[in-house]
């Protein structure tokens, strides 16, 4: 059984090959403006509907789970879009790949909560994570963050003041805010808000960008 799923599952992913790059250098493009990334992408739906509002910016999908990459590959060929890429690593090795602030925008939604205090680090906005951010951001750039868990979302909050990041526009109720007008679902977000759950939000301004502005 388990060949047969990995025989159909590469087949899937041959037939979606040019969507997939090994690193930023895969998806050249002289004109380019802005990139922005997506950690831990899923299947798609919000970095393939952002990719096609927004025909200007590039946009390259970090997600781990194969399984998951499947979906928005085809999802990315079904609706032939032209400024998304994808990539099958683990988020901890973004320095490995982009350059130093060469990114604009990081997204992260519905990040996996990692509740027990043992297991913070992993947290995709644990302070080593933000490091990593905060290298391939731009000065300019800007961290979103989108979660309906609270423990979550508290922790994050903890880590971006404990690091100097400047948190903006900030709410626990998304679908009920000013910021849900340009709001792009994601898969995630439909289910856990069907379920009653509010969306928790927030922009981060990297440290060094938040420490000139305050002076
Ligand atoms: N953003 C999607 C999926 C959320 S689930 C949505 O909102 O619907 C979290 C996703 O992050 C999973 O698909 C998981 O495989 C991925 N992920 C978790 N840790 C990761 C890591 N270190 N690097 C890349 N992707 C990761």
């Amino acid at each position: 059984m388990r060949m047969r799923k990995k025989k159909n599952r590469d087949s899937r992913m041959n037939a979606c090959a040019e969507y997939v790059i090994s690193s930023p250098a895969d998806f050249p493009n002289p004109d380019r403006k802005e990139l922005d990334i997506e950690i831990g992408c899923g299947k798609g739906r919000f970095i393939c509907e952002l990719a096609l509002r927004n025909p200007d910016t590039d946009y390259i999908a970090i997600e781990l789970s194969t399984d998951a990459l499947i979906n928005a590959l085809e999802l990315a060929k079904e609706k032939q879009i032209r400024n998304v890429r994808f990539m099958n690593v683990n988020a901890a090795r973004l320095c490995d790949f982009f350059e130093e602030k060469s990114v604009s925008k990081i997204y992260l939604n519905f990040s996996d909560p990692w509740p027990k205090a043992r297991h913070a680090k992993r947290r995709l906005t644990y302070r080593t994570f933000l490091n990593i951010y905060q290298r391939i951001l731009k000065e300019s750039g800007c961290l979103c963050v989108k979660t309906d868990n609270v423990g979550l979302f508290e922790s994050t909050v903890e880590e971006l003041s404990a690091t100097g990041w400047k948190i903006a526009n900030l709410t626990n109720d998304l679908h009920n805010s000013v910021y849900n007008r340009d709001n792009i679902l994601t898969e995630y977000e439909v289910n856990f808000s069907s379920k009653g759950f509010a969306i928790n939000r927030l922009e981060a301004y990297p440290p060094e960008i938040a420490a000139k502005n305050a002076d």
